[in-house]
């Protein structure tokens, strides 16, 4: 009996490889680009991809046979899902692995942010030891507001606890509020927050939450941390929002545009800490999500079962589509 062939995008964890490599019940082999895709597209029937591998019409073109694309990361941007979905092709992604990550790369950014890490790496490497310009902020005696609330915002608010730190959140999807934190309106939540930790996806509801009028409300302090999605926050009405007030901090590790020039104002001002996209990338979260992705296309081609396919059913997901 012929096995359903599989193109795995080579940007996969070298364990999970040899288990797709023996596997008894499908064929996989390897791809870099979609012009190797291509080439090895006879009779494929599923995709294993990354954020990297944009899925356009041009290229479903050339897989008839094409079944299922699986793509191993959280995000799914990357996808047209309203072609897939004429295709008849299914679609799905591994939202559980770069949880612990995202929600640690979040941390490293408000203690880098409030510790000027950049400044001091910067000119310790330079030789200078000089401690005067390199007086940092305390995290304790902070409160933390968290936007959204879903898989990361949940597991940031539990670090944040354990941190010892007041936590209040923005999620209008959310039916009960998690243990020990506080429910408050946007609003009110940016006029009392420290700390800013935007966990939302993108759609056109979250699109420029924060923006103009809304950074109006906040204080010439606060701290705006950013690991979702760039268009989230309005970029050049943060940039004047940071100039403008040099108390303020910012911790970004996604973008507008990326990759992101090395002239932006991005990446040159002081009170700004950045990270190019990095969320995911760890070892552990590498790991999780290649073995999520293969399992699920194991069970797919098995049982007839997916996990978390997409789109998301999530009401917030039909809300943002307006
Ligand atoms: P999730 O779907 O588990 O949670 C999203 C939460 O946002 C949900 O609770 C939902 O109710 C809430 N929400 C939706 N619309 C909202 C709105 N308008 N206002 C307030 N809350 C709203 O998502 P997740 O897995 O926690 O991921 C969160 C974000 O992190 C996503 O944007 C994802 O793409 C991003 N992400 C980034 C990286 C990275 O490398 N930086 C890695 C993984 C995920």
């Amino acid at each position: 009996l012929q096995k359903p062939k599989v193109l795995i995008k080579n940007r996969f964890h070298p364990d999970v490889l040899l288990k797709a490599k023996i596997s008894q019940n499908l064929e996989f082999s390897l791809f870099d680009s979609w012009y190797s895709a291509c080439a090895q597209s006879e009779g494929v029937e599923a995709l294993i991809i990354r954020s990297g591998t944009q899925i356009q019409e041009k290229w479903l073109n050339q897989f008839p046979n094409l079944k299922l694309i699986q793509t191993a990361t959280s995000g799914f941007d990357h996808i047209d899902l309203k072609l897939c979905a004429e295709r008849g092709v299914a679609v799905a992604h591994c939202p559980d692995a770069p949880v612990t990550a995202v929600a640690e790369l979040t941390f490293l950014l408000i203690l880098s942010a409030l510790r000027k890490q950049g400044q001091i790496f910067a000119q310790m490497k330079k030789g200078d030891w000089s401690r005067e310009t390199l007086v940092g902020r305390q995290l304790q005696g902070r409160s933390l507001g968290i936007i959204g609330c879903g898989r990361i915002g949940s597991k940031v608010a539990k670090m944040a606890q354990g941190w010892g730190l007041p936590v209040a959140i923005f999620d209008p999807y959310l039916e009960e509020a998690p243990k020990g934190v506080e429910l408050l309106g946007y609003e009110e939540l940016l006029r009392t927050s420290d700390i800013l930790s935007f966990h939302v996806p993108k759609t056109a509801k979250t699109r420029h939450m924060l923006n103009g009028s809304t950074f109006e409300m906040l204080s010439s302090e606060v701290m705006i941390i950013n690991t979702s999605r760039g268009q989230v926050i309005n970029e050049p009405d943060l940039i004047q929002f940071l100039r403008e007030n040099p108390t303020a901090m910012a911790g970004l590790d996604v973008f507008e545009s990326e990759p992101v020039p090395r002239e932006s104002a991005v990446v040159n001002l002081e009170n700004l800490v950045a990270s190019p996209h990095i969320g995911a990338s760890t070892e552990e979260s590498l790991y999780r999500s290649s073995l999520a992705a293969l399992q699920n296309v194991e069970s797919y081609f098995a049982e007839g079962q997916l996990a978390d396919k997409l789109p998301p059913q999530a009401l917030w997901w039909q809300d943002g589509q307006k």
